[in-house]
Parts: C-alpha cells; structure tokens; sequence
C-alpha cells in the first residue's frame, strides 16, 4: 500500500513517499482495519519529524494522528462499528487497563501514545487501530473536514470545557488564532457564549477569526498583548488564557489574566521553560493547568457535535497524497489558517 513515511528523524527531507508498505492486518479481536480517505495535520507531526524524548521510530515509520476512512475489516468483539462504516478517529491509544482508564481517563493512561508517534499513522490507504478508538460518522460529512476534526478539536475540548471551565460571562484569550487547536478552542468557546479575544501576527488570519466569532483580535507584532487587555478591560483582565505557544507568550499570558484567572496550557511550540512570579500566582489566586488530549466521554461529546453540524474544522488546503511533503512545508511555515489535509482516496 501507499503511504507517506519517515526514514529518519531530521527534517522534511526525510519525509518519503512508498508504494510498497506492507497491509496492515487486525492482530487483536478489538481491532479495525479502515482504508483512509483522508487524513490531517498537527503540529505534533513536525515534533515527529524533528524527533521527540523517549519516541523511538523503526523506519519505514508511517506519519499521521488524524484522520477519517471506511471500516474495511473487524476483529471477532468488535461490536459498535461493522464493516462500511465512516468513521473518525481518536488518534490517543490507551491500554484501557491501568488505574486512570478504569476511571475514565484514558489521557492519562501510563502507556498512553499517539497515532504517528507511538503507532503507525494515518497519512496510508490502511490503518489498524482499537475498535474503541473509532466513531461513526455520517458518510456525508466531507472528508476533509472530518479528517481535520479529531486532535484539535478533542484536546481544545478538554481544555476549555473540562478543564477551564469557561462560562458565558468569561473572558477568554486565546493566543495564535490559525492554528488547529486555538480555532478549535474559539469555536467552542463561542458555543458556550464566552466572550474571545484571538491574536496573531497576521491581520488576515485576525479577520478569518471574526467570520468565526472571535469578539476581540490582537495582532501580537505590534503590541504587548498583556497590557492591550488590561487596557482595554478597564485593568480587570481576561478570566482564562488559552496558551499552548509556551516561552514566547508566557509572560504576557500572565499579564493578561484577570484575580481569579486559570491558563490552561497543551503545548510549548516555542520553548518550554517558562517563568512565573509565585507572589502574583498566590495574589490574583490564578490556576494554571495543563491539558492533552482528551478521554472517551469528551471525544463521545464533540463527536456528537460534529455529527450535529457544530464545530467542523476549517480547511486551509487538501493535498494529494503524492504532494504530502508540501504540506507539512506549508504547516512548518505557518501559513495555514485551519487544518492541512492530505487526501488519499482519491490522492494517487
Ligand atoms: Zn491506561
């Protein structure tokens, strides 16, 4: 089978195209075959090519955490999907045995690991994965769009509604509008009715946001995002900080949270190391959370919302599956304002 592979860790240079994968086959009663229609992008795939702590590959390594396909085979206890379903996939693989998944919380599951990261990924014309980790869909949702859905919108669930908590009469910062999870986190932040200021450098991405809903744009080239807020607040400050640029927007992250304020973090595309004065955390009586990914009951609520019509993805551009290098190029870039699709149905 076709599918876009790693030889190395580096750059996008290592990235390749095969021909010749072996068809994956179901091993475990609980498993699924699907044939791929398409599949998305993440910036946690540009990690992968860069190479990750503790993440070993064995090239040829199949890329990819998102996607949607067919169910084309069952293992014998697979129950909720049957063969010639459309589905979606939560791309978080969990052992569905330790302490955190009998309670419910498979993010948290001590051998958790990623589709692309840990296991085979989606960017092939099949894939094996558990039964639980799959949903129907209506085959009429587009592919491209349901293909974008999953990662993006199940970790900015969690942050935003699990964790944050955002209410209606919330203030929410939400830095880097363009990217998967920040428009995945506005869209659902508008759906509870909380009020949302965006950033970006781009005035363009800005103006994509308002189509979306966003109430407040700041474009962060110019100005100190913190002191924008406090001024335009009346010096009160935003109720929650949705941060996952890490370094670079750490500080002014906290100059924009208002006494009572919670930041919920799920990434550091900038850099990790972080520095927080603790007298202003104990003062203000600040929260600062971390978040990833998503459990089984949050994933069954945003797929019921993208069954609904609610929360579908933007899609910057679909690529063929010949032209994949491309688009991770134009993800690495940061040109994007939505998900970068890879068609591979019909993507030769
Ligand atoms: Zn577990």
């Amino acid at each position: 089978m076709k599918g876009l592979t790693l030889s190395a860790h580096g750059s996008l240079e290592q990235l390749q195209m095969r021909d010749d994968l072996p068809l994956p086959s179901i091993r475990q009663r609980n498993e699924v075959r699907l044939r791929m229609r398409a599949a998305a992008l993440n910036h946690l795939d540009l990690f992968v090519v860069g190479g990750l702590p503790g993440v070993t590959i064995v090239p040829p390594w199949v890329m990819g955490a998102d996607g949607t396909g067919v169910v084309d085979a069952i293992g014998d206890d697979v129950r909720h999907v049957a063969v010639g379903d459309t589905v979606v996939i939560n791309p978080g693989i969990s052992d569905r045995s330790c302490e955190y998944c009998r309670n419910g919380e498979q993010p948290l599951c001590v051998r958790f690991g990623i589709l692309g990261e840990h296991f085979p990924g989606t960017i092939a014309e099949y894939v094996v994965v558990p039964a639980a980790n799959v949903r129907s869909i209506p085959a009429s949702i587009p592919a491209d769009v349901a293909a974008a859905f999953s990662l993006a919108t199940l970790t900015a669930w969690r942050m935003i509604v699990t964790r944050a908590r955002v209410l209606p009469s919330d203030d929410v910062l939400i830095w880097g509008i363009g990217g998967g999870v920040a428009i995945a986190a506005l869209q659902i932040c508008k759906l509870l009715g909380a009020h949302v200021w965006v950033t970006s450098s781009s005035d363009a991405k800005l103006e994509r946001a308002r189509v979306l809903g966003a109430d407040e744009t700041i474009n962060y080239t110019t100005t100190d995002v913190g002191k924008v807020i406090r001024d335009r607040t009346g010096k009160r400050g935003v109720d929650v900080v949705v941060d996952d640029v890490g370094v670079a927007t750490w500080k002014q992250s906290l100059g924009a949270l208002g006494r009572r304020g919670r930041l919920v973090t799920c990434g550091a595309t900038s850099g990790p190391m972080v520095e927080t004065d603790v007298r202003r955390l104990f003062w203000n009586q600040w929260t600062i959370m971390g978040s990833t990914m998503g459990n089984d009951a949050e994933y069954d609520a945003i797929v019921g919302q993208l069954r609904q019509g609610r929360l579908l993805p933007p899609v910057d551009r679909v690529f063929p599956l010949g032209q994949a290098r491309a688009a991770f190029e134009r993800l690495q870039n940061a040109e994007q304002f939505g998900k970068v699709v890879i068609d591979i149905a019909n993507g030769g």
